[in-house]
């Protein structure tokens, strides 16, 4: 062998190492199908199938998701989830009728719909820690939470349209003024009211007191046309809006 060839069989070596490196090398094919084995692949089925609300009730991220979620709730694929769903919402938004009597609304979740949670959750594991009601309520009392950008545009393209705004959020009554805070500092001004959690709505799950909200709103006139939230208790659960819109959360899930 010539000192050609052993330099071309060197670096033949060299780059079937640095591709073993970069292609996940865990995919078996069983039959003519390709099962997920290695991480990002089953993170990505664990993702639509919690998204999907596929899983039902689930308690914390898989540790093995932990680094699939960090990246992709700090990476440019929520932004770009985010920012499509703000687009289906204000293309559906603009072919709704206003009547212009203040009774056309829009309803909107806070926590991973309007605000983002995510330095805090960036301090808490992403999700694969359980959840710390005292800790979230102390970071919730700070006001720091920023805006989700799409969803600020969003919510200031639909007050031009003529929508009414209603917040609708599972946080409790005593957080009132520290929401209203935050909400002010990340830009969200001119809603009609913020609707939270009163002593009489403890132990109900979000589905049923979200759901009553909604009723409450119908029986004094409003047509909800429009409702985002980042959970399915959100959006499920009669009355529902005429479009409802999820937007991404795979840290955590409410019933
Ligand atoms: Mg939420």
């Amino acid at each position: 062998m010539n000192s050609g060839q052993t330099l071309l069989i060197n670096l033949l070596i060299i780059i079937s190492i640095l591709i073993s490196g970069v292609i996940p090398q865990s995919i078996l094919i069983s039959g003519n199908r390709k099962v997920a084995k290695d991480d990002v692949v089953y993170c990505n089925s664990w993702k639509f199938s919690v998204e999907a609300n596929d899983a039902g009730s689930w308690k914390q991220v898989p540790e093995r998701c932990l680094e699939f979620v960090k990246n992709y709730v700090t990476g440019d694929q929520y932004v770009s989830d985010s920012g499509l769903v703000a687009y289906d919402s204000l293309e559906f938004a603009k072919t709704v009728e206003i009547r212009g009597d203040g009774k056309d609304v829009w309803i909107f979740d806070i926590d991973e719909t309007l605000l983002s949670n995510l330095p805090y959750y960036a301090e808490h594991g992403f999700g694969t820690e359980i959840f710390n009601d005292i800790a979230f309520n102390q970071w919730v009392d700070s006001a720091e939470c920023p805006a989700i950008p799409a969803s600020l545009k969003l919510y200031n393209e639909l007050r031009r349209l003529g929508f009414t705004i209603i917040l609708l959020t599972g946080r409790d009554e005593h957080q009132r003024s520290s929401t209203i805070k935050n909400l002010l500092i990340a830009g969200y001004s001119g809603y009609q009211s913020l609707i939270l959690r009163e002593p009489s709505d403890h132990g109900k799950i979000a589905e049923v007191y979200k759901s009553e909200k909604r009723k409450e709103l119908e029986n004094e006139g409003y047509r909800i046309h429009g409702n985002s939230g980042d959970q399915w208790s959100d959006l499920f659960g009669a009355p529902t809006a005429t479009r409802s819109f999820k937007l991404p959360n795979p840290m955590y899930y409410i019933a």
